[in-house]
């Protein structure tokens, strides 16, 4: 490599970064006028028990429906949101939706299921985290018993103390936790009785090959004992064929969330998915 070849390498290089930082400074001022847009929209994925035949749940899964740029999807805007704190208030108005689409579901008359409703580190680190809850459910009038919050393993092990602190005020209202993606974040398990948590949904990683890979089925199987002397409720994530399922029922993993049953749903689709479902 010649010395100009290195400078070149090195322009090229600022460039790019400087074109980084401009890509997400545009990016930020998008996203502000989006929220004030309204141009988030929530898509419900249904949770299955396979046993019961009955759907016990919907997470609720952000998308930006930008009027340019079509209808983007968390992993291309949830990270910047992060960064820059728009998640705080993203993060509250996907809560407020959550909850007053799940009590306008129960008015209807639906029979009652459980909203799921992820937070990101920053969000479950804001300060006053608890108060917002509180007050989201007192003026949305959803019982707590019907929401789950969802953290994953590396947000709740970044402080320990801090975490169990905080799960315990949201369960002390009656909210249920659900550790999300469970099984990717190497930690290890000794953790596990010091959260207080209600839920694991194993990550959709394992699920893939469960039914041909030894190993991932073995995962899966350790994951589900885990819960179940645990006592603690599953989801398994990610299922997508009836051979996924059948194992999972044979392993006594009754909850399932996938596009076996169904894609995340725009809200008239929930509606009809709600009427028509029979297992
Ligand atoms: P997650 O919470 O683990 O959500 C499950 C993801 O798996 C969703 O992707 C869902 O569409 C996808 N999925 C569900 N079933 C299947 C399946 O059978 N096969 C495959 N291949 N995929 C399946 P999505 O909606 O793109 O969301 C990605 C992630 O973005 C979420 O992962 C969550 O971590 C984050 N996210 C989504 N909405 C929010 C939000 O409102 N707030 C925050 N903080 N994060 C969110
Ligand atoms: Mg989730
Ligand atoms: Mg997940
Ligand atoms: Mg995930």
């Amino acid at each position: 490599r010649t010395r100009e070849q290195g400078g070149n390498h090195y322009q090229f290089y600022t460039y790019t970064m400087n074109d980084k930082i401009l890509n997400s400074m545009v990016m930020e001022t998008k996203m502000r006028a989006a929220l004030e847009n309204d141009e988030f929209i929530l898509h419900y994925q249904p949770q299955v028990n396979v046993r019961k035949g009955k759907v016990v749940g919907m997470e609720a899964l952000v998308r930006w429906d930008s009027p340019e740029d079509g209808l983007i999807l968390p992993q291309d805007f949830i990270p910047l949101a992060e960064e820059t704190g728009l998640i705080i208030p993203l993060g509250e108005w996907v809560l407020r939706t959550a909850c007053s689409q799940n009590r306008a579901w129960q008015s209807a008359g639906y029979p009652p299921m459980d909203i799921s409703v992820n937070l990101s580190a920053r969000q479950f680190r804001q300060a006053r985290l608890v108060d917002m809850v509180e007050r989201v459910l007192r003026e949305t009038g959803l019982d707590p018993r019907y929401l789950v919050l969802e953290i994953t393993e590396s947000v709740a092990l970044q402080d320990v103390d801090f975490t169990v602190a905080t799960l315990q005020s949201l369960r002390a209202m009656g909210i249920k936790i659900a550790m999300d993606d469970f099984g990717t974040g190497f930690s290890s398990l000794s953790y596990l009785k010091r959260l207080p948590i209600d839920i694991l949904k194993i990550d959709r990683s394992f699920m893939r090959d469960v039914v041909h890979s030894p190993q991932d089925a073995a995962i899966v199987s350790t994951i589900i004992s885990l819960a179940h002397n645990l006592n603690l409720k599953l989801i398994a994530e990610g299922v997508e064929s009836e051979a996924q399922a059948r194992f999972l029922e044979k392993k006594q993993c009754e909850e399932i969330q996938g596009y076996l049953f169904s894609k995340p749903l725009p809200l008239p689709e929930v509606e009809f998915f709600l009427r028509r479902f029979r297992l």
